[in-house]
């Protein structure tokens, strides 16, 4: 019995929404549900799962536009992600505007998220770590029991979130990586915002952004 999952990149951004799930009680949750709808749904539908709740990284317009209507139609509570990105949330309208999505429902998280929060599917329990400085309200969510960690616009195989945007934090970004993911161990594998999974060994030690953490 375990957590698996399945990875859908969606939105003209290429955003790795994942389909979580229990495969005993096959109970699932959706991270970052950023858009294409149907789409996820086909694929909660095809696996024959029902899906219990909508967890977010961060409330970017890629990782979180398509939240507000998913549990509104599926009467889903919103998990996520920490309070720190409120503004981003109130900002879902700008978001869609400036990077040419269409227009997203607002919300309000069920659950915030602290660090140190588990969260559950079915028989699963995932550890949540506050990761602030791509956004200050970043997530991330721990299985220690498949080391997987699924970690939004953190860290990505080869380079690491941008800090552009505000209330970034380079700094910030970086004793995340170094404090928070690091220490779940070289074998664990993540699976980034965008692009291809790797884990946390490869990138200590080939990342030229956080080598040497
Ligand atoms: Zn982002
Ligand atoms: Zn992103």
């Amino acid at each position: 019995m375990t957590l698996r999952y399945h990875t859908i990149p969606v939105t003209p951004f290429a955003q790795n929404c994942s389909l979580v799930w229990c495969d005993e009680t096959q109970e699932a949750a959706l991270i970052d549900p950023g858009g294409e709808l149907p789409r996820l749904l086909a694929e909660v539908q095809k696996r024959g799962l029902t899906l219990k709740a909508i967890w977010l990284t961060h409330a970017h317009i890629d990782h979180a536009g398509g939240t507000g209507q998913l549990a509104r139609e599926q009467g889903l509570p919103i998990i996520g992600p920490h309070q720190g990105d409120q503004f981003w949330i109130d900002g879902l309208a700008q978001q869609a505007q400036m990077f040419g999505f269409a227009p997203a429902e607002g919300f309000t998280p069920t659950r915030w998220l602290d660090d140190g929060d588990e969260v559950q599917i079915g028989r699963q329990t995932l550890t949540v770590r506050h990761c602030p400085g791509h956004t200050p309200g970043h997530v991330v969510f721990h299985s220690a029991v498949i080391k997987r960690c699924f970690v939004g616009d953190v860290l990505f195989a080869g380079s690491i979130g941008r800090t552009d945007f505000p209330g970034g934090n380079h700094a910030q970004l970086l004793a995340s990586i170094r404090e928070r993911l690091w220490p779940m161990g070289d074998d664990t594998v993540f699976i980034p915002g965008h692009g291809p999974e790797s884990s946390f060994g490869v990138e200590r030690r080939s990342n030229p952004f956080v080598r040497q953490g």
